[in-house]
Parts: C-alpha cells; sequence; structure tokens
C-alpha cells in the first residue's frame, strides 16, 4: 500500500490509501487481505455497504444509534432545521432547538425520589469526552472560587473509560488506551471498588467520577448494586462532586433513561454524548446542580469553556425527536425486547465451552471467548477480532473489546431482528470453533 496514493479504485482501496482510523492498527487496516467495510446507507438497525452488502448494526455504530438509521421523524426534524440555519454561534447568540433540548433534558433527568439535589442546568457541548472535561473544568473551578484550590484531585476507578481529550484520558483506567498520558492530564486517584475509598483523603478530592451501573469499554463490567447510593454517600460527607459518565448507558439503553435512574441517585455532573442526538450528530451536554450554576454568576466567575460547534442546531434537532420517541409504551417494549435477547443468547452462549461471562444490562449483552478448556487465548490469537470477522462475514457488524464480544444493537431492534441477529451469532460461534479447532491443529 502506497501512502496517500489516490490511483486506486475501490473505495476500500482509496480509504487503504489515505485515512487513518481511531482506535486501529493501521498495519493491519492497510494490509491488502484486509478489505474495510464501506457503509454507504443505513435503514432501521440495517446498514448497507457500497456493494450493496447488508449488515445488522449489533453496536449501534459505537454505542451511539438509538432508534435506528435514518429513521423518518429525526430525518424529518433535522431537514427542517437545516431548512432554517445548520449553525450559529453558541457564544453570545442562542437557538429555539437548543433551549427546547435543555428544558427536555431537565426533565427526562428528574428523579424526585432520589432525594438528591435536582439537575438545573444544562452546558451543550460537542462529543463525550467534551461533555466530561466540562465536569472536570466546572468541579476544579468551584472548588477554586470556594477558595479551597486544594481540592484538585479526582478519583476514578480501575477499567474506566470517560473519552480521550488529555483531561478525559488521564480519568481513564484502561492501560493500553491511557498509560502513554496519564501523567499529562489532571491528577487522579485510582480506585477499583469502594472499600478503597476508605484509605482516600477525602478533603482534597475535586470529584469522584463513574460510569454508572455498567463500564463500556472495559468490556462491560457490571456493578455490584446499590454502589451509587454509597458513592452519593462518601462525597457528601468528603464535601467532594459526584460526576456521573453517562455517555455510553443514557437514553435508554440499559432499560431507562439514565443508568443512575435505576439506584435512584443523582449526581452534581452528568455528562451525556453518544445517543443525546440519537447517534446522528456529535452533541454533548453536561448537566449540574444550581448551587454549582450560581457559584459562577459573578463576571470575575465565568466557565471560559466553549467548542466552536458548541450546541449544534442540527444536532438539538435530531436530540430533540430523539426524546420525543421515548413514549408512554417504549419501557415495557424495551423490557421485552431485552428478555428476548437474554433468553436467545443463552439458548447457545449457555451450553458453549467457548463462552465464558455471559452478561447484560438492558440491551447491552457481552460474553467472552475462551478456549474449550476454560482458558483464555494467547492475546496474539486475536480471539475477539477474528469472532467479530466471522460475524462481519455473517452481515453482523460490531467491535470486539479484547476478547469480548459486544452486542448492543439499535433499541428501535425488533423481536423478529433479534432471532436474526442470535441466529448469525450462533453460527459464527460455529465456525470460530472449527476455525480454532483448525488453527490449533495447524500450531501442533
Ligand atoms: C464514548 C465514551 C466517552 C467519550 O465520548 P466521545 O463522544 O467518544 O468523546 C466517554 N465516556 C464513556 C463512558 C464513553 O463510552
Amino acid at each position: 500500500m502506497r501512502d496517500g496514493a489516490a490511483t486506486e479504485t475501490s473505495w476500500p482501496k482509496r480509504d487503504q490509501a489515505v485515512l487513518w482510523h481511531p482506535f486501529t492498527a493501521m498495519a493491519e487496516w492497510c494490509a491488502p487481505d484486509h478489505s474495510p467495510v464501506v457503509l454507504e446507507r443505513g435503514e432501521g438497525v440495517w446498514l448497507f455497504d457500497v456493494e450493496g452488502k447488508r449488515y445488522l448494526d449489533a453496536n449501534s455504530s459505537i454505542w451511539t444509534n438509538i432508534h435506528g438509521h435514518a429513521h423518518p421523524l429525526i430525518n424529518s426534524a433535522v431537514e427542517q432545521q437545516l431548512k432554517r440555519m445548520a449553525h450559529v454561534s453558541f457564544l453570545g447568540t442562542s437557538h429555539p432547538a437548543a433551549i427546547q433540548l435543555g428544558e427536555m433534558l431537565l426533565m427526562v433527568a428528574a428523579d424526585p425520589e432520589s432525594g438528591c439535589p435536582p439537575l438545573t442546568r444544562v452546558f451543550l457541548s460537542d462529543d463525550g469526552s467534551t461533555a466530561m472535561e466540562c465536569a472536570i473544568k466546572m468541579a476544579l473551578q468551584f472548588h477554586q472560587m470556594q477558595g479551597d484550590s486544594s481540592r484538585c484531585e479526582f478519583l476514578a476507578f480501575d477499567g474506566a473509560y470517560h473519552g480521550d481529550t488529555l483531561g478525559a484520558a488521564t480519568l481513564g483506567g484502561i492501560d493500553a488506551f491511557h498509560r502513554r498520558f496519564s501523567r499529562f492530564g489532571v491528577v487522579t486517584r485510582r480506585v477499583s471498588q469502594i472499600a478503597d475509598l476508605e484509605q482516600v483523603e477525602g478533603s482534597k478530592i475535586a470529584a469522584l467520577c463513574i460510569e454508572p451501573l455498567i463500564q463500556g469499554a472495559n468490556r462491560m463490567r457490571i456493578w455490584p448494586p446499590g454502589m451509587l447510593r454509597q458513592l452519593r454517600q462518601w462525597c457528601d460527607q468528603q464535601g467532594a462532586f459526584l460526576i456521573f459518565d453517562e455517555v455510553m448507558t443514557g437514553f435508554g439503553r440499559t432499560g431507562k433513561m439514565f443508568a443512575c435512574h435505576h439506584e435512584h441517585v443523582l449526581p452534581d455532573f452528568l455528562a451525556l454524548g453518544k445517543g443525546l442526538s440519537a447517534g446522528y450528530s456529535p452533541l454533548a451536554a453536561t448537566l449540574t446542580t444550581s448551587r454549582v450554576f450560581e457559584a459562577f454568576l459573578p463576571a470575575e466567575n465565568t466557565f471560559f469553556y466553549g467548542n466552536s460547534f458548541s450546541g449544534h442546531a442540527l444536532g438539538c434537532a435530531a436530540a430533540l425527536a430523539n426524546l420525543s420517541l421515548f413514549h408512554q409504551d417504549f419501557w415495557s417494549e424495551q423490557a421485552d425486547k431485552a428478555k428476548a435477547l437474554h433468553a436467545e443468547l443463552q439458548q447457545f452462549l449457555q451450553i458453549s465451552e467457548m463462552v465464558q461471562n455471559q452478561r447484560q444490562v438492558g440491551m447491552i449483552a457481552a460474553f467472552d471467548l475462551v478456549q474449550p478448556d476454560g482458558r483464555p487465548f494467547p492475546p496474539t490469537f486475536g480471539a475477539g477480532k477474528r469472532f467479530c470477522g466471522l460475524l462481519r462475514e455473517q452481515g453482523v457488524l460490531t467491535r470486539q473489546i479484547l476478547d469480548s464480544v459486544v452486542l448492543m444493537p439499535p433499541l428501535s431492534i425488533k423481536l423478529g431482528e433479534i432471532t436474526w441477529l442470535c441466529q448469525r451469532v450462533e453460527a459464527a460461534l460455529q465456525s470460530f470453533a472449527s476455525m480454532t479447532a483448525s488453527s490449533t491443529s495447524e500450531s501442533c
């Protein structure tokens, strides 16, 4: 592959010649025997590549899509907005879609049962990392303004993922992603479980961050129930803020609008992204309380943070349409779908000796691939990646996390499509078993 060569004719080859993809080992990507999937169209849970081949979008286009691709109502909301205007500065001016979205977000985030101070302000930005960056800087600045500048450390969990900007990346606890940059960002102390908090000097902590209920990028690790209330209490006792990163878990993915609603706990900062615009465009939000907001009111306390595309109008229009689709029957339908997904996967995953740790929260399902004797595969074997390659042949797109396979289709998936998806996964598992059997005998 020649770098920068534009002489190739097919879309995959042209991509390989000029583009650099995120989280992607580019030598493998550019290898002549690899043909990248180039998608050109979507409809519901289905995506179509430039050759016309159809795939089920089994990871909701990296956890962003909620109601399916090219949804008529969301499309028309975006088209209507586009006819009026695509984007205006959010520094010094505003627009109706953002205002309505702010109102709606506060309504859907409310949880009177929590007994926690309500979230009353919405700071719009443009992606999940930025939503976290805003929470980080708001927390730091708040404590400075209180004359407590020594409160400048963050507590974050092992295996956490909060985004890739420098501050958000420092909070991250996944070695492969974060190790190279962790010493450049905010001061972070790492804990692995609630019990570790006993060792922490709370008076230095600006905020504690967690992905509530389930850590996405950490192979869909599910937290023990009841944890959020304990974290809330610890933070309140220590005078530290609590940040919930619901960039992945938000907008119905876990079976409720937000994961924190399962345990009736509200944070001081709620970071939203991905599904906020139903996966249509970059848009993010950091929600916070009146207590935080009021501290920033004097001119000298202005929050100097903004992106060129903060509160993008097309994204806001998509987000408003997104929220209007969570109607009354939505939640009971979701519960039925989650049950169906679990039951259908269970049928074959449970009896496969090459599968461990089948797990699920709402419409997020995952399992780990292991060798038939239960040992993990050697990392160099790339079991997860091979499996997702087989799934691709079956017409299913998803992305492994090491040897964990993630299935989290758009929430709009129909029961029949869940069945289809599970049949394809079962077929891929069979090919995977024969493939590993032959590749182990080859290596003997
Ligand atoms: C994806 C993700 C982010 C980062 O969002 P981007 O939009 O990719 O910047 C942050 N936190 C969690 C939990 C995520 O899953």
